[in-house]
Order: C-alpha cells, then sequence, then structure tokens
C-alpha cells in the first residue's frame, strides 16, 4: 500500500509541474480526482491515508458497496461519479455522491432536480459532452451543450459548474481539450474535467481545472 501512497505523489509533482507551466494568468488550481472503480476499500483506504480527498466511482451500485463506510471513516471526502446515470439510479446518487459529472440528457437532469429537492441536497453537477461525436459514448453532443446547460439552469433551476469529456481513444487529445474549454466559455460554466492517466498533464496545459486519474495511481484494473 505504500505503492499507493507513492504513484499518488507522482501525480501530484506532475499536476503542480503543469499547473506552473501554465501562463500566470491562468493558474488556478488543479484538482486531483482519483479514480477507484474496481478497486477494493483497503486499497482506497491507503489514498485517503496518504491524504487524497475526491474519488470518483463510475457505477452506483459498486459505489454504494464501497463507499459508506470509507466516508462513515473520513467525513471530507467528496465522491464524483463518472459514469452514466439511469433514471432508477438517481435516489442513490443523490444521497451518495457529493458530484455528478454525468448529467447527459434533459429526462436526467429533471430527475436530478427533483430529487435533490427531496433529499434536500445540493451536488455539485457537470454536463458530459461527447466531445468527439462517438455513436457508442454518452454525452450531449457539442453544438448542443449551450442550450443544453441554458436549459438545466433557466428551466430546471440547476446551477451546473463546468463540463466534463472522454475524448475518443487513440487519438490527439488536445484539440478535444481545447474544444471543451472553449464550450465551456461559451456555456458560462468554469470547471473543466479533462483528462485521465495518460493525457493529464496535456489536459492541463490546455485548461482542465479537475483530472480524473485511475491507474497512475491505483495500477490496472481486473475486471471482472
Ligand atoms: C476509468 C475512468 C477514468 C480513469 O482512467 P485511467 O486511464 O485509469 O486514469 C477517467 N474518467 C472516466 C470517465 C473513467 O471511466
Amino acid at each position: 500500500m505504500e505503492e499507493i501512497a507513492d504513484r499518488l505523489k507522482t501525480v501530484q509533482d506532475k499536476i503542480a509541474a503543469a499547473e506552473s507551466a501554465r501562463p500566470p494568468a491562468n493558474q488556478e488550481e488543479v484538482t486531483l480526482v482519483a479514480i477507484s472503480k474496481t478497486h477494493p476499500v483497503d486499497v482506497i483506504q491507503s489514498a485517503i491515508d496518504a491524504g487524497c480527498r475526491a474519488f470518483g466511482e463510475n457505477r452506483v451500485q459498486e459505489a454504494g458497496q464501497k463507499w459508506p463506510e470509507l466516508k462513515a471513516k473520513t467525513s471530507d471526502v467528496t465522491l464524483h461519479l463518472i459514469g452514466p446515470l439511469q433514471s432508477n439510479k438517481v435516489k442513490e446518487a443523490v444521497a451518495l455522491f457529493d458530484v455528478i459529472e454525468t448529467v447527459d440528457r434533459k429526462k436526467i437532469a429533471a430527475a436530478l432536480a427533483r430529487e435533490m429537492e427531496k433529499q434536500d441536497k445540493a451536488l455539485r453537477l457537470y454536463v458530459q459532452v461527447n466531445i468527439g461525436m462517438e455513436g457508442q459514448k454518452s454525452g450531449i453532443a457539442p453544438d448542443e451543450t449551450v442550450a443544453f446547460v441554458a436549459h438545466c439552469r433557466d428551466d430546471l433551476n440547476l446551477e451546473i459548474e463546468g463540463l466534463m469529456c472522454i475524448p475518443p481513444a487513440g487519438e490527439d487529445p488536445v484539440p478535444y481539450f481545447q474544444n471543451l474549454a472553449k464550450l465551456a466559455d461559451e456555456a458560462g460554466v468554469k470547471c473543466r474535467s479533462m483528462g485521465m492517466s495518460g493525457d493529464y498533464e496535456l489536459a492541463i496545459a490546455n485548461g482542465a481545472t479537475s483530472v480524473r486519474v485511475g491507474s497512475a495511481i491505483f495500477g490496472h484494473r481486473a475486471y471482472k
């Protein structure tokens, strides 16, 4: 488990270096969200012990099995949902998560608005953008993003904190990062969640305000 602390430190150092390499006007602090999907509670606990406080999971059910006990021990942990949200999981997601990064359609936005009111809980919300317009990927189309953010804000009274994207695998991610940053400006939101283990430094150079890093901290994932 010492390994996790070492890898976390390496990632934190690289983030700090990428932050300070940006122009002085853009040196806002970047949040590291450690993506702990598939990893067990004891492994995640070692990252918490090493000082990490923001985590991401991609499945509501898996997070529900791991996080109540972890959060009971460390109350200032922030938990992000980074995978698709289904309507029948909205209630559980609102109860468990602090940030939802995958708001991607009107139905889910409306369900979140209702459920947050019911539970009297204000989650931080990101709209996921299908930045490469890939058929199989979730997310709102780039050219519908500004109108969708306005719909959330004006019709549902939901504050959208930022945009999130996953660029197409195997392509240069930089043009996609730049496009997400531009869309965030146009939509009037301040945060940009982009960059994973393979490209988080590039994402920071191109305007990320948070990065989602899994395998560089926790090692490879063994899917069941
Ligand atoms: C799994 C996942 C990550 C982390 O990927 P790594 O390459 O392991 O860093 C980031 N974002 C999303 C949406 C993911 O599903």
